[in-house]
């Protein structure tokens, strides 16, 4: 089995340039995931000086190693946002993670992204009946509320989305969409770089300094290939960030998140796991989320240790995922497991994304797993803020809980009790 990225061995290597970085610039984008990418894109077509600095290879982080679910909605379910935020704000909510999935469409098409773009719909099944019944009064509430027509799958017919017997149920929206999200996010670092942004690999930001020159400020940043100044700083590093941006990293939950993907399926076996080839995922916080990939191999995710990826988490996922698997999917006991990767998903403490300013440089982040076009909408919004127009977005505008020390990272020692807490939670409810 290897122990990498599936994605990545279907992405033609990149050459291996590494542009000058510029002295001065108007904006410089920390991390070359979805957000700073989107972000680089939809500023350097407005004709702003960008560089992009990554610290890794280009798409380094989660946004090449996720499961390339572009899924409407958000984490939470619809009525307790709701309860939470209100009904006004979290229609706009609604209608963004609609704009979201459209905004990718639109960017894969406009800059012919070769990247399985595909509006399969997703399929969220039911564990048990409970879960079934509260997965039907949100799909009664979104339809009511937003006009939003979601399926409600009764466990009689849902042979005709998945071949599997052990769920009560579920729902589709035909709204999201599947990708490869290597190819995604290496498309969008060409699409920036075509539209005049230098993106630039293997250059990691070291320290960022604010500085008063003329009366302006400014920024200055030193990185290991090389200092520079900018006008305005977006930290795109998601569940990466590190100590360059304390304000900011003490907000995030860093959860790891892994994935396996077997040989290549026989295309009877494939389309009797998944008829409708839809993005799947169940309905549980501990949750398995799968798909087949373009050349159909079964690509199954889920948090099988809580913990960021190590060598060690990576290896014992694999075992733990592949029992998940069997138990889906019976179908699958013989067929081997190719490949191994985790990633760490960005959680803020409330389960939100959000967006703002921390120290006076702009963030996006909090997709808490729905970042592949959550992430993209929120990068391509902030550049319109740093270009001046007015911020449209409710995640900006909402608070932005500091989670319990235990939890944040580069402290996450308290990580296993979440988890076993969840465990348990998914057990009673
Ligand atoms: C295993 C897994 C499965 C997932 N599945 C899905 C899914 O199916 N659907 C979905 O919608 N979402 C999914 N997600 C979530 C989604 O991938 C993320 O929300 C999204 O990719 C975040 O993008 P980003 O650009 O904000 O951050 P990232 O892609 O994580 O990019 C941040 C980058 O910042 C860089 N960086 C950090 N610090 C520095 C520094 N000091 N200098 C330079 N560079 C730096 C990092 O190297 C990294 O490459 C999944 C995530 C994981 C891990």
């Amino acid at each position: 089995m290897n122990e990498h990225n599936y994605w990545l061995s279907t992405v033609a290597a990149a050459a291996d340039t590494a542009p000058a970085i510029p002295d001065k610039v108007d904006v410089a984008i920390v991390g070359a995931g979805f957000t700073g990418l989107s972000s680089a894109l939809a500023l350097a077509r407005r004709g702003s000086q960008v560089v992009v600095l990554e610290s890794r290879t280009i798409g380094w982080g989660a946004s090449s190693r996720n499961g390339g679910m572009a899924l409407t909605g958000l984490k939470l379910p619809v009525p307790t946002l709701i309860k939470r935020y209100g009904l006004q704000k979290v229609r706009r909510m609604h209608d963004i993670s609609l704009e979201s999935v459209d905004l990718v469409e639109q960017i894969v098409r406009q800059e012919k992204i070769d990247c399985d773009f595909s509006r399969c719909g997703h399929l969220q099944v039911a564990c048990k009946q409970s879960h079934f019944d509260r997965l039907a009064q949100s799909a009664d509430c979104m339809r009511r509320e937003f006009g939003h027509e979601l399926r409600i799958v009764s466990k009689a017919d849902l042979c005709q989305e998945i071949g599997s017997h052990i769920y009560c149920g579920g729902i589709v929206d035909k709204a999201s969409a599947g990708l490869n999200p290597a190819r995604y996010v290496a498309g969008l670092a060409q699409a920036a770089q075509r539209a005049g942004a230098c993106v630039r690999g293997g250059c990691e930001v070291q320290a960022i300094t604010r500085q008063t020159a003329n009366g302006s400020l400014r920024y200055s940043l030193r990185t290991s290939g090389g200092s520079l100044t900018a006008s305005e700083v977006l930290l795109a590093t998601g569940a990466y960030t590190s100590g360059i941006a304390p304000a900011l990293r003490q907000k995030i939950i860093p959860i790891g998140s892994y994935v396996i993907a077997t040989e290549v399926l026989p295309p009877a076996l494939a389309r009797e796991l998944s008829p409708r080839n839809r993005m799947i995922y169940d309905s549980k916080h501990f949750l398995y989320y799968f798909r087949l990939t373009p050349d159909s191999r079964m690509l199954f995710g889920g948090r099988a240790a809580f913990f960021p990826e190590t060598e060690s988490t990576v290896r014992q996922s694999a075992e733990i995922l592949r029992r998940g698997m069997i138990h889906v999917y019976p179908q699958l006991r013989d067929i081997k497991v190719e490949y191994v990767w985790g990633g760490t998903l960005d959680f803020a403490f409330d389960v939100m994304p959000h967006s703002g300013t921390v120290d006076g440089m702009h963030f996006a982040l909090g997709y808490a797993g729905h970042g592949v076009a959550a992430a993209t909408w929120m990068g391509t919004k902030v550049a319109g803020v740093i270009r001046g127009e007015a911020s449209d977005t409710p995640f900006s505008s909402i608070p932005f809980p500091t989670p319990p020390i235990g939890l944040r990272s580069g402290h996450t020692w308290a990580l296993p009790l979440a988890g076993a807490y969840y465990k348990v939670l998914d057990w009673l409810t």
